[in-house]
C-alpha cells in the first residue's frame, strides 16, 4: 500500500480517483484550491492550497510515495478557448513546482494528467479524421494554449526523468465524462452541457458549432482503471487514455434526447467555440503495455450522467 497524494482532489477526475484509490486501500492525501467537491471524498487527510505556490507543492509531497497530479486552471472548449494568459501561467506553475517538489522529496513516482489537446490540429482537420497515435504531438502544433501548456509539461515531466531519474507515468485524457462533474457555470463540457440543455429544452436546443465535429468520449471509472494501472506500470512514455467511439455532436445531442425520452430541434450556433473538426484517440497503445480497454459504452455512461444530472437539476 502507498501513500498518495492526489493534486485537484476536489475536481471531477481527482474526487473519483480519491475514492477510487481509497477503496484499493492506500492511504490518501489530496490537495486543492477548492474546499469542497461535488462528490464527497474519502481521503486520509486534505490540504486546502495553492498549487502555483511552491511551498504548497513541497508541503503537500511530505511522506508521499505516489503523486497523481491531475490540478489544473481547465474547462470546457468556451472556456479554454477564452482564456489562454491564466491557464498557461497557472498550469506551468502547478506543473514546475510538482516536478521540483517531487525531485527534493524523492518522491516515488509522479502521475501527470495531460490531454489530448497536446496533438497537432493539423491531424484534425477532418470529422472523419484518424484516431491519433501517441507519436502524432509531434511536430507540435495544439489548436489552443491548454494543449501547448499539456505538451510543455510532457516535456518538462520527460526532463526531471532523465536528468535527476524521476519516474514519471504520463496519460493523454481524452474527454472524460461521467456522475459528478460541472454541468453549469461555464466550465463543464460538451457531454454534461448537452444534458442540461436536453433538460432544460422546451423545442430547441442550442448546439455549438454545425455540430458535425465529432469527439470520442471515456466514462470514468474506465478512465480511473487505466490511471491505475499506467501508474503500476513500467511504462514511462505518454499513453493516451480514451476510446475509439467517434461521434458528431450533433448525434450525441441525439443520444441524449432518446435517453431522455426527448425530442427537441437542434439549433447551431456558429459563433460559438467548437475546436478541432475531429479528434479521435488510437488506445493500442494502452491495451499493448496496460492490457486496458474501456468496458462502459457511451449509451451506458450517458445515460449514467443524464440520470444523475436530471437528479440535481429543477424539474423542468
Ligand atoms: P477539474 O477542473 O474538475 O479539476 C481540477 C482541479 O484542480 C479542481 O478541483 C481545481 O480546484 C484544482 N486546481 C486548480 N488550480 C489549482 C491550484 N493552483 N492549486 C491546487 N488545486 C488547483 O478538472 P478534471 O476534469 O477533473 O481534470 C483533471 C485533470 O485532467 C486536469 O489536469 C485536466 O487538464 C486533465 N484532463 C481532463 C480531461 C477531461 O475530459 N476532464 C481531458 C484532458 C485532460
Amino acid at each position: 500500500m502507498k501513500n498518495c497524494l492526489v493534486t485537484g482532489g476536489k475536481g471531477f477526475i481527482g474526487s473519483h480517483l480519491v475514492n477510487f484509490l481509497k477503496r484499493k486501500g492506500h492511504y490518501v492525501r489530496c490537495v486543492d484550491i477548492k474546499p469542497t467537491s461535488i462528490l464527497d471524498t474519502f481521503e486520509d487527510d486534505f490540504l486546502y492550497g495553492d498549487l502555483r505556490k511552491f511551498n504548497v507543492a513541497h508541503v503537500a509531497l511530505q511522506g508521499i510515495d505516489w503523486v497523481f497530479n491531475l490540478a489544473a486552471n481547465m474547462g470546457g472548449i468556451g472556456y479554454i478557448t477564452e482564456l489562454n494568459a491564466p491557464i498557461m501561467r497557472d498550469n506551468a506553475l502547478i506543473n514546475l513546482n510538482m516536478a521540483e517538489a517531487a525531485r527534493i522529496n524523492d518522491t516515488e513516482r509522479i502521475y501527470y494528467a495531460s490531454s489530448a489537446c497536446a496533438y497537432n490540429r493539423n491531424l484534425q482537420n477532418d470529422p472523419g479524421c484518424e484516431p491519433l497515435k501517441e507519436s502524432d504531438a509531434i511536430p507540435a502544433h495544439p489548436d489552443s494554449a491548454y494543449g501547448w501548456e499539456k505538451l510543455f509539461s510532457e516535456f518538462l515531466y520527460k526532463s526531471f526523468e532523465h536528468d535527476y531519474g524521476l519516474k514519471v507515468r504520463i496519460g493523454r485524457f481524452h474527454n472524460i465524462y461521467g456522475e459528478h462533474c460541472v454541468f453549469s457555470g461555464g466550465q463543464e463540457k460538451a457531454p454534461a452541457a448537452l444534458c442540461r440543455k436536453v433538460i432544460e429544452g422546451r423545442e430547441w436546443m442550442e448546439i455549438w458549432g454545425d455540430g458535425k465535429q465529432t469527439r470520442s468520449f471515456l466514462y470514468i471509472s474506465d478512465c480511473l482503471e487505466a490511471v491505475y494501472r499506467l501508474m503500476n506500470s513500467d511504462f514511462s512514455d505518454p499513453v493516451n487514455i480514451g476510446t475509439t467511439d467517434l461521434i458528431s455532436i450533433d448525434n450525441l445531442a441525439l443520444l441524449i434526447q432518446k435517453i431522455a425520452g426527448k425530442k427537441l430541434m437542434l439549433r447551431h450556433n456558429p459563433d460559438m467555440p467548437q475546436g478541432v473538426r475531429g479528434r479521435n484517440a488510437n488506445i493500442s497503445l494502452a491495451f499493448r503495455v496496460l492490457g486496458w480497454v474501456p468496458e462502459t459504452s457511451l449509451d451506458v455512461g450517458m445515460k449514467k450522467l443524464y440520470d444523475w444530472i436530471s437528479s440535481q437539476m429543477p424539474m423542468m
